[in-house]
């Protein structure tokens, strides 16, 4: 299968699930999570239609900018950012979804302000309170999205999670059902409903996490083929 028959499957499967919850397909944006996969395969993705490209390792997104992969379309830092690397991606990335630390969102700050831009991001909840993975627990990211709000140079604009690893079928519905639980009520407190994106989905779970209430949806392996580690 191609990567643009791949998209126009997702798409239909991305239509179903949003119907099912009372929206449409249109209402759904589709990142293209294209680590891995080079210039060409971005550039196919977005002939066919994707909305924006998500990257995840710093040094693959500054080789694939320098080769204009991602020209036509949005761009978004998903993967874990680490501290020192931020001054290569505030003001690169369209957003960064990948906000799960104070001190990360400190740092954005701190280089935003350097360059007198405003960096959108979301902030990441570990929902599976899962000790090797990075983001807020459930209960810190109140505190976190508030503090956001007295720095000039960082918008808040949702949130985000990856789950743990899917062990049955749906396995992933209540945490998604939580995330989405979690946005409405910090969006309606702190933010006055302005929020737009909730990021959550991949491969294997999008149609549930859209049936959940997400709206923004990362997909790598459905989109452009099986990762080749060995390479
Ligand atoms: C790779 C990646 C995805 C997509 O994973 P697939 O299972 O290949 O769809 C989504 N989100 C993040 C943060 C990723 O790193």
């Amino acid at each position: 299968m191609s990567i643009s028959e791949n998209i126009a499957e997702i798409r239909r499967q991305i239509a179903e699930a949003a119907e099912a919850s009372g929206r449409r397909g249109e209402d759904i944006i589709l990142v293209g999570a294209s680590k891995m996969n080079d210039a060409a395969a971005c550039q196919e993705a977005i002939a066919a239609g994707i909305d924006v490209l998500g990257e995840n390792r710093v040094q693959e997104m500054v080789a694939k900018l320098e080769q204009d992969a991602y020209r036509g379309r949005p761009l978004h830092f998903i993967g874990h950012l680490q501290r020192n690397k931020v001054k290569q991606v505030v003001g690169k990335v369209d957003l960064i979804q990948s906000v799960g630390s104070v001190e990360l969102l400190a740092e954005i700050e701190k280089v935003a302000a350097r360059l007198d831009l405003v960096q959108d991001v979301l902030l990441e909840v570990n929902i599976g309170g899962e000790e090797a993975k990075s983001g807020f627990d459930p209960d810190a990211v109140y505190a976190a999205a508030e503090l956001a709000l007295t720095m000039p140079h960082v918008r808040v604009r949702g949130l985000m999670t990856i789950p743990p690893v899917e062990k049955e079928p749906h396995g992933n519905l209540p945490f998604f059902e939580k995330v989405y639980a979690l946005y409405v009520d910090i969006n309606g407190k702190l933010y006055d409903n302005k929020w737009e994106y909730i990021s959550m989905g991949m491969s294997g779970d999008f149609a549930d996490a859209i049936r959940a209430g997400s709206n923004m949806i990362r997909v790598g392996t459905a989109v452009f083929g099986a990762r080749n580690y060995t390479k």
